[in-house]
């Protein structure tokens, strides 16, 4: 949906602080000549902003109020060159808290109940965020951090923890040891708020059997708050997003377009009442869609589908944007096939058109041939590409305990 009147002044307004604030943008947007906006149209030619421009501007340099207004940092590591600093104002972190405490009451969440929150405090903003939504709320706040399983567990056990926050491995890892333990009558989990980073499906499965909980989705980063700024509902379709705060966009990740409403793309987020350090037009890399229906709970907050993967690892093939998660969920929908994989795009010269090839492992007990059959069938349908596959014995593709690269683009060889 586009960006309406009200949310045009609030962008109006952050400009304007911006400019006169003589931060790191600032300097960007008196050099683009912007000064404001009044139409959607304005607010399109904004240029976007991501996390090099947050590098660039070290440590500090978005900072857009007097120094005895910041009341707090964050920081995100990244995994390459300078970390981002994210100055907070006492009104920043006031309606960061707000949102979280909206999405805990989104998800059922009480005031009487117990709040087992695991993701690690600090620089970070994760376990903070948590908390603070927690207390806004008025339940109680078991501030564990990540960690000592033994000591989780005992924890969980003794006060009755009735919510677990976390992230999907860890709630998984704490799944397993209450399995392996028999203690799954001991806990009280009714419900688990997990950080939004891709997960199967077969995992979540696993995690809310053993632990018995229904599961909501988390979702948000530190450049733009942190966690907490949307979440799923019951109607576990998608993660409503909090419109007075922010602005949501869906763009092509290589053209810069603004998709309409239900086209997958990337999503790009607009910060409307930030005082610390305001965003406009922040590309997140996060790949989703803009849930166009109205969502069966009855909340008129936008709605963002589940996070498909990042646009760095998106490929183009056949004029269609693809992404490994589309060729995961396919493989595991095949019986005997592992989730480890890789993609391998080429460029066939004589009938000049782009070719995949995915390589997928299977359990000896499957036949190969058809297995493969399957795989090359369920992508056509899906997809409308015909990949050509090849499968492998388990454990012939290479494991990596750091991110495994899936895709390999031979087309500019
Ligand atoms: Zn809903």
């Amino acid at each position: 949906m586009r960006i309406n009147d009200q949310q045009l002044a609030l962008v109006d307004n952050q400009i304007k602080r911006i400019l006169a604030s003589g931060n790191y943008y600032s300097k960007l947007y008196q050099e683009a000549g912007i000064e404001g906006v009044s139409s959607p149209e304005d607010f399109e030619k904004i240029p976007f902003t991501d996390k090099a421009d947050l590098r660039n501007a070290y440590p500090l340099g978005i900072q857009a109020v007097p120094d005895d207004e910041v009341v707090r940092i964050h920081s995100s590591s990244g995994t390459t060159g300078k970390p981002v600093i994210i100055p907070y104002t006492q009104k920043d972190v006031n309606d960061w808290a707000e949102m979280f405490a909206r999405c805990y009451q989104i998800a059922g969440i009480t005031s009487s109940d117990r709040i087992h929150i695991t993701p690690g405090y600090g620089l970070w903003t994760a376990g903070i965020g948590f908390q603070a939504g927690c207390e806004k709320l008025g339940a109680m706040a078991i501030p564990m951090g990540p960690g000592n399983t033994e000591k989780q567990l005992q924890m969980m056990i003794d006060l009755k923890s009735t919510v677990l926050c976390a992230t999907s491995s860890y709630a998984l890892l704490l799944a397993e040891e209450i399995n392996k333990r028999g203690l799954k009558d001991q806990i009280h989990l009714k419900k688990g708020v997990i950080g939004s980073e891709r997960w199967s499906a077969a995992k979540r499965e696993y995690i809310a059997r053993e632990l018995g909980i229904d599961l909501y989705d988390i979702y948000g980063l530190t450049e733009i708050y942190g966690p907490g700024i949307g979440i799923s509902c019951k109607g576990q379709a998608g993660m409503h997003i909090f419109d007075d705060f922010l602005y949501t966009e869906i763009i092509d990740p290589q053209t810069g377009e603004v998709l309409p409403d239900g086209e997958e793309g990337e999503i790009v987020i607009t910060t409307l009442v930030k005082e610390g350090a305001p965003l406009i037009r922040f590309r997140t890399h996060d790949l989703s869609r803009i849930i166009p229906e109205e969502c069966p709970c009855g909340l008129h907050y936008p709605r963002l589908d589940t996070i498909k993967g990042r646009s760095d690892d998106m490929f183009k093939i056949h004029g269609v944007n693809m992404f490994p998660s589309q060729v995961e969920e396919i493989l595991g929908m095949v019986d005997g096939v592992s989730s480890e994989y890789k993609i391998d795009i080429a460029h066939d010269e004589m009938r000049n058109k782009d070719i995949i090839m995915i390589t997928a492992e299977a359990e000896g007990r499957v036949d190969f041939m058809s297995t493969g059959e399957t795989i090359r069938n369920l992508v056509k349908t899906k997809y409308n590409v015909t990949p050509n596959v090849a499968i492998v014995s388990v454990n012939t593709l290479p494991r990596s305990e750091k991110k495994t690269q899936r895709v390999f683009d031979h087309r500019g060889d």
